[in-house]
This record gives structure tokens, sequence and C-alpha cells, in this order.
């Protein structure tokens, strides 16, 4: 029986139950856990949860710093057949007293640090069971799990049965819950596993968050799933990562890590040897990112592209015979998803046409956790989801996202994508990176913003950056103010935050 996603990941875990299966790196202490430990310690938290007198459905909200203890306590919910719901650790009490408002949860565990804080909410929400968890493996859930038996039998349940609630990144707006089954974790962790050519020996550096699909699922589901040893990182550290990538096949990381890592003089092809994988995905990958890094290391970064919502849906090849991993583009369509691009009145649009993306598959969630209207208005009549970005196919099928449909400005009537110009902004000289986007204007509706940010060492000219534009693209295309900023401001997950560029320039147009 594979219907529990814990079930099916453990099938996959090697023979040899005393190899290493996650090796700490990069903290002051390094610790090394067995196939044994991980498969004991999610038993015995899973046999406290269910010692709980839970309903099924309960939700179990974890907001603790990353560790392996973590992981484990996320591997116990989906033993126990309750419902996993990771938050961000930076939110704090507003935010948390939302995610606790809406989504139940009949137990927190939170760090030791902040257990007075959580708790309250807690309790106010009507929480009977906040347990701490520290990342020194200190904490009342790990003593309360102590007492109870290191083996128990994965829950049985149907591929519809929910296993997890993500929360959004909240890019666009506010965090939606989305409820995420075990069908469709595992149907897209067994796509994944084929598509990436995941083979026996690999070894994963794994330093993403675990709050989130990138770092939990995709990253953890593919090491558990094949067996694979996990050198495992509290945080990104560049310097730790390169000095470990001899020992490891298989790296997974937002855009902005990379453009760390290539900061590191130690990134090299010598350092890279042993690896077989680098994968991006969660924001765009800049194709000066993509050119640097593969003319360092002579690797090509494999960038996919996916959501909470669905968890991952396109990727570029892994296989030379299935085609060239094409920079700027986010491949094909994975096995088994359905993907099209339609105009707003839902209707494809031709070849090569900029439209909405939608897309069908196993792995597309069960809806937006108590927000029926919000799940209704995001599917169509015939069942596909609109992903809310927008893209277009080339001429070999490749998939590019151009930007978000709430992105979209539209300026005088006529529409501007932000990522096409940005595009262009970003091949001009000096310039690093750049964000655009729209604000309220008196005669237009909208004007078009940018804000730029300078290749190190570099000083810009705002007037000469919208000089140059001109003579390249559509005056209404063009920004009507170009703002130089040190950095442009992003989420934990490396994700441009839009919202507060707009907040921030609102009345710059009366
Ligand atoms: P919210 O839905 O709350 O506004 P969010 O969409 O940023 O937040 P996530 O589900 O974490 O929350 O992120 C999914 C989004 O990330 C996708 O819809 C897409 O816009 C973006 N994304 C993911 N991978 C890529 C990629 N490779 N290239 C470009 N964008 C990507
Ligand atoms: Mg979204």
């Amino acid at each position: 029986d594979d219907g529990n996603l814990f079930a099916a990941l453990r099938a996959g875990f090697p023979g040899d139950l005393d190899a290493i299966a996650i090796q700490t790196i990069g903290g002051t202490e390094s610790h090394a856990y067995t196939w044994r430990d991980l498969d004991a310690g999610s038993a015995m938290m899973a046999n406290l949860l269910q010692a709980l007198d839970l309903e099924p459905g309960t939700r179990v909200a974890v907001q603790v710093e990353k560790s392996v203890e973590a992981l484990m306590l996320y591997l116990a919910v989906l033993r126990a057949g309750f419902v996993y719901l990771p938050l961000n650790t930076a939110y704090r009490a507003a935010e948390i007293e939302y995610f606790v408002g809406n989504a139940e949860p009949g137990v927190m565990v939170c760090s030791s640090t902040y257990f007075a804080e959580v708790s309250t909410i807690a309790f106010k929400a009507g929480c009977q069971n906040v347990f701490t968890l520290n990342t020194d493996r200190t904490g009342t859930l790990l003593d309360r799990a102590q007492h109870h038996p290191a083996a128990q039998e994965p829950v049985e349940v149907d591929a519809d049965t929910l296993a997890a609630i993500l929360y959004t990144s909240g890019t666009t707006g506010r965090s939606k819950g989305a409820m995420l089954s075990h069908g469709n974790l595992l149907s897209n962790a067994r796509v994944l596993k084929d598509y990436w050519g995941w083979v026996p020996g690999d070894v994963l550096i794994h330093t993403l968050p675990i709050f989130h699909v990138h770092g939990l699922f995709v990253a953890t589901h593919g090491a558990l799933l094949n067996g694979s040893r996990m050198l495992w990182l509290a945080k990104f550290d560049p310097k730790v990562v390169v000095e470990h990538l001899p020992e490891a096949t298989v790296f997974m990381g937002v855009p902005t890590l990379y453009v760390r890592l290539l900061a590191e003089p130690g990134l090299t092809r010598e350092a890279c040897r042993t690896m077989r994988l680098f994968i991006s995905g969660s924001a765009p990958l800049l194709i000066d990112t993509f050119n640097a890094f593969r003319e360092r290391t002579g690797h090509t970064i494999l960038e996919r592209y996916g959501m909470s919502e669905t968890a991952m849906l396109t990727s570029n090849p892994y296989r030379e015979s299935e085609g060239e991993r094409r920079g700027g583009t986010v491949g094909f369509a994975l096995p088994g998803v359905g993907l099209r691009i339609c105009d707003d009145s839902g209707a494809a649009v031709p070849q090569g046409a900029v439209g909405n993306i939608q897309v069908t598959g196993p792995n597309v969630f069960k809806g937006y956790w108590r927000m029926p209207e919000r799940t209704r208005e995001e599917f169509t009549a015939d069942g596909w989801f609109k992903t809310g970005d927008v893209g277009r196919f080339d001429a070999d099928g490749y998939l590019t996202i151009v930007g978000r449909s709430k992105d979209l400005i539209i300026s005088g009537g006529y529409n501007v994508y932000p990522a096409e110009v940005e595009g262009y902004l970003n091949e001009l000289p000096g310039v690093a990176e750049s964000a655009v986007v729209g604000v309220p204007h008196r005669d237009l509706g909208e004007g078009v913003i940018a804000v730029v940010t300078a290749r190190p060492g570099m000083t810009l000219d705002p007037q000469r950056l919208v000089a140059e534009l001109k003579t390249r693209i559509a005056g209404f295309k063009v920004p009507k103010h170009l703002f130089i900023v040190d950095e442009l401001p992003r989420n934990t997950m490396g994700k441009v935050q839009k919202n507060l560029l707009r907040e921030q320039h609102r009345d710059l147009f009366g």
C-alpha cells in the first residue's frame, strides 16, 4: 500500500539502515543521522501525535528553525495521517495570529525562544497542544516523544487525504493555504525522481528552508525516495557549500543562491567535478547568472517552474537526448502535467503568443484552505488551475515565464509586460538587476516605473538608461521614472516583492 506518502518514501530507504542518511555540515558541531534514526525518530513523534487523541485531518502547525528533527516531525505527521502546516520562521505575532486563526491547528510546535508569544496565540485559537523544538535537539517535543515506541505503522490513507497545507509566499497578496494531498506530493516526487535521473550514490546538498515547496518537498522527497544521503546546512553559506561540493552530486537553489555561489572564488570546475546536477527555481534565473555559472563550472543549471498549489510543473530537460537546457526558459511540462496558454476569455492563444498559464495533473492541489470562493475562481469550468503566471512557448515548445497576470501593467490602454522591459534593462551596461512595476497615474491609468541595481563598482545614470531604452523599445513601455537602489526588496525565497515597490511609489504621479 503506498497511499501514505511516508510509506512510499520509506520504501526508497536503502537496505542498510545503518548507513548515514543525513550529515549536518556548517554548524558548530556536525551530526550524522542514519536511516534507522530517521525512521525511529519520526515513529516516536508519530506515536506521540497519535496519543493526543486528535481528530482526523488535524493540522500540525510548525514554526521552528531548520533542523533534522524538524524534518522528522514532518515525516511523523505524514505517518500519523495528520496535516503538516509549516510556517516561515520570519513570521512574527501578527502574521502567526493570522495563520493560526485561519488554520486552527490542533498542535503547534515552536522554538523555546518564542514559546510565550506562540502559545498565547495558540491557546486563544483553541489549540491545546503546544510543544517546543530547538536546533540543539532540546524541547518538549523530543522529551515527550522519547517515551513512545520507536516503531509505528504508517496510517492508511487514500491518495486524496490531505498531507500538508502550504501557505503561498504572499508575493501578490495575502498568503493562501494550498491543500496538498498524499497523492499530489507522491506523484510529483516520483515524476521528478525519474525526470532528473536520480541514481544510486547521489548525494544532495540541502541548504534551502523547509517551510516551502522547494526545500521541503522537491529536495527532501527526491533524496528520501532515492535513498540518497543529504549534506544538511541549517542556513545557506556559500563557503560551506563550495567546500562540500566535492562530496556531492546534486544541488538545488533559488537564483540568489547561485549569485552568491558565483561570488566565491572557490567555485571552480575542479570543485564541481563530482556534481551531476544543479537545479534552480522559485524565481526567474537571470540569463547572466545562467551563463556565468556555465562558464565558471562547466555545468548548465537546470531551471524548473512550480508553485505551492501544484508542486513542480515544468522542467528543462535533464538528458541531452531530450534537448538542451535553455536559459531564460523553464522547459517543458513534466510527464502527466497538462499545460496550456489562454487569453483572458479562456481561448487558447496562437503558438508563440503570450497568455495565461493553466495546468492540470495529479499534482494539482485540492483547493485553498477555507477559501471555497477563491478556489472556484482559480479553476476553469473544465477543471484547469489558473496559475496566475503569464508565459509563452517558443518554437521548440520551451516555456518562458513572462510575469504574473497581476503584474501586467496597462498604461494608456497598452499592455506592458514587466519581464520584457526588465530583460532590456538588464542588458544595458552596468545594470545588475531591475524590477518594473505599474503605479497609479492620473492620465494613463498606470504609469511604468523601474527600480534598478548597479553591478559592483558601477555608477548608473537614470537619464541615460531611459534614453538607451527609448532607442530599443516602444515609448509606452519605457519607464517614466527610473530609480537606482542598492538592493531589490526580496522575500526569503528570493522573490522580488513588487507589491512593496508599488506601495512605496504609489503617489508618484499624484
Ligand atoms: P502568492 O501566490 O501568495 O502571491 P507566490 O506565488 O510567490 O505567492 P509560491 O507558490 O511560493 O508563492 O511561488 C510560486 C510562484 O513562483 C510561481 O507562480 C511563479 O510566479 C514563481 N516561480 C517559480 N519558479 C519560477 C521560475 N523558474 N521562473 C519564474 N518564476 C518562477
Ligand atoms: Mg502564487
